[in-house]
């Protein structure tokens, strides 16, 4: 690579069980007529029960009752993996009838617990419907089933020189229809914008089992109410998502990436500025990492990017990367805009480094998305996805530490690590806090709801991108007034009168 400044459980938590929770008196247990229903509306290898004549055991679904961070443990005593809509629809009548809760899950790669079975509601796991249905060289418009690996589909489309709208760590599990529930952002949103845009309909099994067909391929139509929006980030909580049409970019024909060391987080602000006003069009990705995390990833096998001497003066890192359609044009852009950093007069950056290959380009991305995984090795973590000023990025990671060290958290007997990285761009920033011996009460204790308040302090937001699901419906009247969470309950009661519909989650 081109370096610049030389050339230019122990305590695990259970979900909270809910046996006296209103959410779930209404709701019934499944039973082995249900189960025995359920068997007769799909082939036999879509249903796993431990309840029945072919019941199979705990361990055999297991995988659907705990979620990616080991954080959030479920109760479902049956998991069913239907193959097509009409299926799912069937399930869903039958559910509506007896009462039963529904859990819709797609990759299970969801980070606030909202996957998981909370009570007696089945799993619903979409990963048997995963064909695509139509894709649009011209148009750009692909239309595939909900359980699509996101991956899969980037697959799909790259030979017709098209990318997805959307790119995320987790690409390699979660599918088109999870993201869309919980309106995944991830690393291309500042340039492709959020699903509320590049979805263009859906298609939705509705808490009665009725088959919501609003499937369009058109990007234009202001006939009334655009009800696929609702389902945007609903979370499973208003009908389950069968089948997804969205509108996929044109690959880039040039990406470059560049990885810069910053001497303090103050710099970030000004240079995001300097950064968007250079170089225009072509930037797709803004991505801050602050000191703690890049070392982290280094601990955990990441390749080096700068040498001990430039790290000596370094705070944070931004990952820009620019996509565009001339090579030549862009690298010009890139080139000038570098020098221009490094010859200013008060540089913003200590150093950068640019990517020369496509190695080295996968091998900055790498470590940025890494860092998921990463955060997963080091111990249990608490995260907070939030929407703060840019400006306050810093600040809030660093009063959350205080925080900590305050009560004698902060140490390797309980937190080990309190650090921060997101989407500068998109003003996102995930905060994840490292319980190195486990999730513990205490820990818990003094995060929240003091995040939560200093959030609120800056007119923030408590979810960013990954949503409420089990973990933050408490504090949903942090980002939202009495007023809009009494129209959310009523869309609810709308959509979903029995609550049946991943009760529990999002709405306190
Ligand atoms: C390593 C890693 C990196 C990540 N990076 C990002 C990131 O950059 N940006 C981001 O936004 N998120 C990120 N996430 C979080 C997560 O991957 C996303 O939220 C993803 O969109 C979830 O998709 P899934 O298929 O795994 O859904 P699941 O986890 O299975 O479900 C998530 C929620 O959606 C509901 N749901 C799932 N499928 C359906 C359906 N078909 N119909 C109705 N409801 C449904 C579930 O009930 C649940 O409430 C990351 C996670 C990991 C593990």
């Amino acid at each position: 690579m081109l370096s610049l400044c030389r050339v230019v459980r122990p305590l695990a938590f259970r979900a909270r069980r809910c046996a006296h929770n209103p959410a779930f008196s209404h709701l019934n247990t499944v039973t082995e007529e249900d189960v025995a229903h359920f068997s007769n509306i799909l082939a036999p290898s879509s249903v796993f029960s431990t309840i029945g004549s072919n019941s199979v055991s705990s361990n055999d679904i297991a995988t659907y009752n705990v979620d990616w961070m080991g954080k959030y443990y479920g109760k479902a005593t049956t998991v069913l993996r239907p193959r097509s809509t009409a299926e799912v629809s069937e399930i869903v009548k039958w559910c509506a009838k007896r009462k039963i809760g529904i859990v819709p899950q797609g990759g299970n790669t969801g980070l606030v617990g909202g996957s998981i079975s909370l009570d007696k509601e089945i799993v619903l796991s979409l990963g048997a419907m995963s064909k695509v249905r139509s894709f649009d060289p011209v148009s750009g418009i692909l239309v595939a089933d909900a359980g699509c690996i996101l991956q899969s589909l980037s697959e799909y489309v790259a030979p017709h020189n098209h990318i997805m709208p959307l790119d995320l760590g987790a690409k390699g599990s979660c599918q088109i229809g999870g993201n869309v529930s919980t309106n995944a952002g991830g690393l291309r949103l500042l340039r492709y914008g959020t699903l509320h845009g590049t979805v263009l309909g859906l298609e939705v099994v509705l808490p009665d089992g009725t088959i919501l067909d609003q499937l369009s391929t058109l990007r234009k139509d202001n006939t009334g109410y655009d009800m696929k929006q609702l389902f945007i980030g609903a979370e499973g909580t208003l009908g389950v998502v069968t089948g997804v049409s969205i509108l996929t970019p044109p690959a880039p024909q040039a990406s470059h990436n560049v990885m810069l060391a910053l001497p303090r987080y103050d710099n970030v602000l000004p240079l995001f500025q300097t950064v968007r006003r250079q170089l225009g069009e072509i930037l797709s990705s803004f991505e801050y990492i602050d000191r703690t995390a890049y070392d982290m990833a280094i601990d955990h096998g990441h390749s080096r990017i700068f040498n001990e001497e430039e790290l000596k003066s370094t705070q944070c890192f931004v990952l820009v990367e620019t996509s565009g359609s001339n090579k030549e044009h862009d690298e010009q852009k890139l080139t000038e805009l570098l020098e221009s950093l490094l010859t200013a007069a008060k540089p913003l950056i200590v150093t950068g480094t640019l990517s020369q290959s496509a190695a080295q380009f996968a091998s900055l991305w790498a470590l940025r998305e890494g860092l998921t995984e990463a955060v997963q090795k080091e111990g249990k973590p608490y995260k907070y996805d939030i929407s703060v000023p840019i400006a306050d990025f810093q600040r809030v990671v660093d009063v959350l530490r205080d925080q900590l060290k305050s009560r004698g958290l902060y140490g390797d007997h309980a937190v080990s690590k309190v650090m921060g990285y997101g989407h500068v761009g998109d003003g996102n920033l995930h905060i994840n806090v490292i319980a190195k011996h486990g999730y513990a009460p205490e820990i818990e204790q003094a995060l929240e709801p003091f995040i939560y308040e200093v959030v609120a302090s800056l007119n923030g937001s408590v979810s960013a991108e990954h949503g409420l699901g089990s973990m933050k419906p408490h504090a949903l009247h942090y980002s939202k007034s009495n007023v809009s969470i009494d129209w959310m309950r009523k869309i609810k009661g709308t959509f979903d009168p029995l609550n049946i519909m991943n009760p529990g989650k999002v709405l306190p």
